[in-house]
C-alpha cells in the first residue's frame, strides 16, 4: 500500500467536508448530505459524502476522495494536501512526488506574439505546394483536411536537421504544432521528418502545457493520449464523447494548473501506449485519482495505429464509457 493510500484510508472525509461546509444538514445511511459546492446548488443536497469519498448526484456529478475534496474544493497544491492529511513532505513516497508538477505559466507576451507569427507562415506553407509532402503525411495519419485546419498545424521547410531563424526565434523544421491553451501559445513543437529525437520545438516555449486543454470546458470526460496526433485523430473521431488531451509523452508530468482545469470532469481515461513508457506514465495518472481510469485500444500499439487498421474510435470510447456507467449503477463511494 502507498503511503497516500494509507492517509487517505486513516482521514474520515466527512469530518474534512464538515469544516468546509458546516455540519451536514442531512443523512442517510452512512452517507452525509451537503448542497453541492460544485454546482451552486440552491435546491437539494447532491453531495453525498462517505468516510472514504463524495459524488454529486445532482447537476455537476462530480467526485472524489479525500485528496480530490482537498485539491479540488479547498484548491490545493498535490504536496499541501497530504500535509492536511498527515503527512510529512519529507516522507512522501518520490514516486508521489512525481505526480504532480507546481503550476505552471505561459512563455512572456513577446514570445507568444512572435511565435504566433510563426505558426501562420507556417500554416500557409503548408498549404500551399512546398506544403504538399508534409499534409500528405498527416492526411496518412487519419487527419483529415479539416482537423489539420482547426489545429492549425504548419510546416517548416528545410532538411530534417536545419534549424532556421524566423522572427529572431530558432525554429525546427518540419510540421509545427501549436499549443494553444487558455488564450495563450504555450509552446510549437515540431514534428521532424527524420531523425531522433522525432519532435522538437520553437526554443522557448514551455512545455508543460496541455495540449488541447479548452476543449475540457465542455466535456465531462477526458482523455489522456501520448501525442498531439493520436489528441487530434481521437477529437476528430469522438470529440463529442470526450475531450482529448496531451502531455506531449508518456513521460511527462501533469501540473496543478492542469489537474484543477480536470475538477469538473467525472471521469478521465487514460489511453497510453501499450509499452512500458506508457503504462509506467499511465499508472502515474492513475495513482492521481480515482476518477482516472485506463483504456486501451483493442488492436494496435496506439490510438493512430488502431484508426489507420480500420479501428473505430467511437465505438471504442463510447463502450468504454458504457462499462464506466453500469459501474456508476453501484455508487462507487457506498459503504
Ligand atoms: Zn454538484
Amino acid at each position: 500500500m502507498t503511503d497516500t493510500q494509507r492517509l487517505k484510508e486513516h482521514c474520515d472525509l466527512r469530518r474534512l467536508v464538515e469544516q468546509d461546509l458546516g455540519t451536514a444538514p442531512l443523512r442517510g445511511g452512512r452517507a452525509y448530505l451537503w448542497k453541492c459546492p460544485f454546482h451552486h446548488e440552491h435546491k437539494g443536497f447532491s453531495l453525498a459524502v462517505w468516510a472514504n469519498g463524495y459524488r454529486c448526484f445532482g447537476a455537476c456529478d462530480t467526485s472524489g476522495d479525500a485528496l480530490d475534496w482537498l485539491t479540488n474544493y479547498r484548491r490545493l497544491s498535490f504536496v499541501e494536501a497530504l500535509r492536511v492529511l498527515g503527512e510529512r513532505v519529507e516522507n512522501i513516497a518520490p514516486v508521489e512526488r512525481k505526480c504532480l508538477k507546481s503550476p505552471s505559466e505561459p512563455p512572456e507576451w513577446d514570445w507568444q506574439h512572435r511565435a504566433e507569427r510563426i505558426v501562420s507562415q507556417a500554416e500557409e506553407t503548408l498549404w500551399s505546394e512546398v506544403g504538399e509532402p508534409a499534409l500528405n503525411y498527416l492526411t496518412g495519419r487519419g487527419l483529415t483536411t479539416r482537423t489539420i485546419r482547426a489545429a492549425r498545424l504548419g510546416y517548416v521547410p528545410g532538411d530534417f536537421r536545419s534549424w532556421r531563424v524566423i522572427e529572431g526565434m530558432d525554429v525546427p523544421c518540419g510540421i509545427t504544432i501549436p499549443w494553444f491553451a487558455a488564450d495563450a501559445l504555450w509552446a510549437v513543437k515540431v514534428r521532424r521528418a527524420y531523425g531522433t529525437p522525432k519532435y522538437q520545438q520553437i526554443k522557448g516555449g514551455n512545455v508543460n502545457g496541455l495540449y488541447g486543454a479548452d476543449g475540457m470546458a465542455d466535456r465531462d470526460v477526458a482523455l489522456f493520449c501520448e501525442g498531439e496526433f493520436d489528441t487530434l485523430l481521437a477529437r476528430q473521431e469522438a470529440g463529442n464523447l470526450v475531450a482529448p488531451v496531451t502531455l506531449s509523452s508518456a513521460t511527462a508530468i501533469l501540473s496543478s494548473r492542469w489537474y484543477a482545469e480536470l475538477t469538473h470532469c467525472h471521469t478521465v481515461l487514460v489511453a497510453y501506449d501499450r509499452d512500458a513508457a506508457g503504462e509506467k506514465g499511465a499508472n502515474r495518472l492513475l495513482s492521481l485519482s480515482p476518477r482516472f481510469r485506463p483504456i486501451q485500444v483493442p488492436q494496435g500499439k496506439d490510438i493512430t495505429e488502431f484508426y489507420l487498421n480500420g479501428g473505430d474510435i467511437y465505438a471504442w470510447i463510447a463502450d468504454a464509457l458504457k462499462e464506466k456507467q453500469s459501474d456508476l449503477e453501484e455508487p462507487q463511494y457506498a459503504p
